[in-house]
């Protein structure tokens, strides 16, 4: 893979994006007082002043159990001129973008032209729309609502999204409506974390598992209730039990004899892909070879947390130390994330370092950015750097979602397809305002046609 980032990759295939909600409707009908009510916190901004417009932003919902995305839109409006159009084309691009629409009408007023307008524009966009007749604070209001049958989207859900009268029905009707629910995110398996202790013949693997064995008060026991593959080993560093993977293969010595290079790799791969976080070796007293750079892809590519150990620290020449940054920088800047460690398994030094980085790796690997958090940071991020202009447009980039962990996996929502530049700026953008030391991450892209 190349980039930095796999800025193109798939979404993931443990989990899709979740299901995403868009609210629509003309200006002050209640749509942020509404999303309020469905995220269930004061997180939206709700301002009294009739007609004045925001960006749209997205938020994390739950509604018993279900994880969803809502977005804010702005108020949309037929014939609109000038910030008003902008916003009018975000509020369709969300729609576009949006798995269930919820279309809200002010149930006192009743439906207007622009209401009607609307209307049309949510037929071409043949999602689900759930119609709501907001503003209805009480009983004696219900029946405005019957008229808004008129606008032919079907039963319209009476709802104070002040009050919260009648949004436990209209949130059932929405989870409804959302497609087949995606498998569930893969859980965190029971059990110690499983590392994979990777690299090329005598960069020192099965003397760093016999230095932790031996230093970490050697091999425990399963713990009640775990499978541990037989070739595997449980070690405890720095006061926790890691299940190293396929350590069967550094005893025996596998890959060793010549010809077993092919097999050796397999079972490299098989040990990075049973692994959540792998620990690559690179000989630090020679070069960076073509093998080490295979076996860093081979874990870049496979998504998985990574630290990198420069073993045999003991014999570094100190002249090579002087240039070694540059060739550092060099030879792995595709993987400017991986996590370093200088170690030396012959003498023990700085191998109680690998704990730590192994910890951050892996809390990156399952940070999860809340949606809301994520999105205050793109919006402003899109305004300061827009999409460049291709051919007279340029697509938007409307917002994002997470779509899953182990590595993080991002999806963002535009108005057309983006440039692969862009995507990448993106992700790099990600990075330095969330870090994810350690992981790999992932950022896909989901265009309105
Ligand atoms: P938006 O422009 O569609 O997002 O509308 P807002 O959520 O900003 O609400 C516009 C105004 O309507 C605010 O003053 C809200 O307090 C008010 N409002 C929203 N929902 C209700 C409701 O269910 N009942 C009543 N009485 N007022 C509401
Ligand atoms: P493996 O093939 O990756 O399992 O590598 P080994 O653990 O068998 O080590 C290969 C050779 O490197 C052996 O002779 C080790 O003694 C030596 N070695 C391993 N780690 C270090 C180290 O940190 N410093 C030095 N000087 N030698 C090391």
């Amino acid at each position: 893979m190349s980039g930095d980032d796999r800025a193109d990759g798939p979404a993931g295939a443990d989990a899709g994006p979740l299901p995403v909600v868009a609210v629509v409707g003309r200006p002050n009908v209640g749509k942020s007082t509404l999303v309020n009510r469905i995220i269930g916190r004061r997180q939206a901004v709700v301002e009294d002043v009739p007609g004045v417009t925001r960006d749209r932003v997205a938020y994390d919902a739950n509604w018993t159990g279900r994880a969803f995305t809502v977005v804010d839109t702005g108020g949309w409006e037929p014939d609109a001129r000038d910030r008003a159009a902008a916003i009018a084309a975000q509020a369709e691009a969300a729609v576009a973008t949006a798995d269930v629409v919820v279309f809200v009408v002010d149930a006192v007023v009743g439906p207007t032209d622009v209401d009607e307008a609307a209307v049309k524009m949510l037929r071409r966009s043949a999602k689900p729309v759930l119609l709501v007749g907001n503003k209805v604070d009480n009983t004696a209001l219900e029946s405005e609502v019957a008229a808004l049958w008129a606008l032919g989207l079907g039963e319209p859900w009476p709802v104070s999204a002040l009050h919260g009268r009648g949004s436990g029905d209209l949130l059932d009707a929405i989870l409804a409506a959302f497609p087949a629910p995606a498998p569930a995110e893969a859980e965190g398996p029971r059990g110690p974390h499983r590392i994979a202790l990777v690299g090329r013949p005598n960069v020192g693997k099965s003397s760093l598992l016999n230095r932790l064995a031996r230093e970490e008060r050697a091999v425990v026991d399963p713990v009640a209730g775990t499978t541990v593959d037989p070739v595997d080993s449980l070690v405890e560093i720095g006061g926790e039990t890691w299940q190293l993977v396929d350590t069967a293969g550094l005893r025996k010595r596998v890959g060793r004899a010549s010809g077993t290079e092919y097999y050796a790799s397999l079972r490299t791969a098989a040990a990075i892909e049973a692994a959540e976080v792998a620990v690559v070796l690179l000989d630090a007293s020679e070069p960076i070879s073509e093998q080490d750079q295979r076996i860093l892809s081979m874990v870049d590519e496979a998504g998985r947390a990574m630290v990198i150990a420069f073993n045999k620290w003991d014999l570094m020449d100190p002249d090579r130390r002087y240039y070694l940054d540059k060739e550092i920088d060099r030879e792995l800047k595709r993987i400017p994330w991986a996590l370093r460690v200088n170690i030396s398994a012959k003498t023990g030094r700085a191998v109680d370092r690998l704990a730590p980085a192994l910890r951050t790796a892996l809390a990156s690997w399952e940070q999860r950015i809340p949606t809301g958090v994520l999105n205050q940071w793109l919006t402003a991020l899109v305004q300061e750097t827009p999409h460049p202009v291709r051919g007279g447009r340029a697509p938007r980039v409307l917002f994002a979602t997470q779509a899953g962990t182990r590595p993080p996996k991002f999806v963002l929502f535009t108005t057309g397809p983006i440039d692969a530049g862009y995507q990448r700026f993106v992700a790099r953008k990600l990075r330095e305002e969330f870090g994810f030391a350690g992981s790999p991450i992932e950022v896909a892209v989901k265009a309105k046609k």
